[in-house]
């Protein structure tokens, strides 16, 4: 199935019902997917192990005129954005200057739109890394990513190319002291004549587990939305994600499906 590539560093701003009106800011390469998973329904493709490690990353001060100039043009066009959002050609945390360009966001941003939030989509993995985790604190919306609460289904569904465990994972998340959004997207197929299932009453009170220790502030729960690298994923219904976040909701945590 054909997935999709950010071309720009700087794109939208696009409506989000998560984040309303969001400009986005892509640090990866824009003609390649750039991340240390490969998630089974990632959006940008398959993870191309032969890439890792030779990626080109925009440099920070080009982030940095991008981000302010598009700025400019919103505020001389009259328009009004809620989020400025890292998402993009896979993790962001992985752009070696990662912790430059939050500081620098975060000061054109102030100087600005200074009531505009800054969101970062993350895999998590790089909580591991004390720095990272200390600029991740100075944002306002840190949304972290959470499918699963089973080691094997971690494995099956993320795929991470480097060594980490989902137990590694949800401990480096518990140590972070800002504002935590986890977000989870559930998914049924086959994947290498393995099937997949994360919505069993087993992966949902394994998950709700670690939901209720991590105690996020918000819950994002979502099914596929655009096509995905593999054709043989199947959409979960509204009705089996709202039961889901009822779950979510009885332990006193905020969910939403999207
Ligand atoms: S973490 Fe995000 S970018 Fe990376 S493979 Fe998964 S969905 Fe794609």
């Amino acid at each position: 199935m054909s997935t999709i590539l950010f071309n720009k560093i700087i794109f939208g701003p696009v409506f989000s019902r998560r984040l309303g009106r969001s400009l986005g800011i892509n640090l990866l390469p824009t003609a390649k997917k750039c991340c240390n998973f490969n998630c089974v329904y990632c959006e940008c493709g398959w993870t191309r192990k032969e890439h890792i490690g030779k990626e080109e990353f925009p440099p920070a001060n080009l982030v940095k005129e991008a981000l302010e100039k598009r700025l400019k043009e919103l505020i001389a066009t009259g328009q009004e954005i809620d989020n400025i959002t890292f998402a993009g050609n896979g993790e962001p945390t992985m752009h070696p200057e990662f912790i430059k360009i939050i500081d620098d966001t975060v000061s054109i941003r102030n100087k600005f739109m200074s009531n505009v939030k800054i969101s970062v989509l993350t895999n998590a993995t790089s909580l591991a890394n004390s720095e990272i985790l200390e600029a991740l604190n100075k944002i306002d919306n840190c949304i972290l990513k959470l499918d699963t609460g089973k080691e094997s289904t971690f494995k099956i569904i993320n795929q991470p190319v480097l060594d980490v465990t989902l137990n590694e994972i949800v401990n480096n998340i518990k140590k972070f002291k800002g504002k935590i959004i986890i977000q989870s997207l559930f998914v049924k197929g086959i994947i290498n004549n393995t099937e997949i299932d994360n919505t069993t009453k087993e992966e949902i009170n394994e998950w709700l587990k670690l939901i209720n220790e991590i105690k996020p502030e918000l819950v994002m729960i979502y099914p596929i939305a655009r096509p995905t690298p593999s054709g043989s994923l199947m959409k979960v219904s509204k009705e089996e994600l709202d039961k889901i976040a009822e779950k979510v909701i009885k332990l006193s945590i905020k969910a939403v499906v999207y």
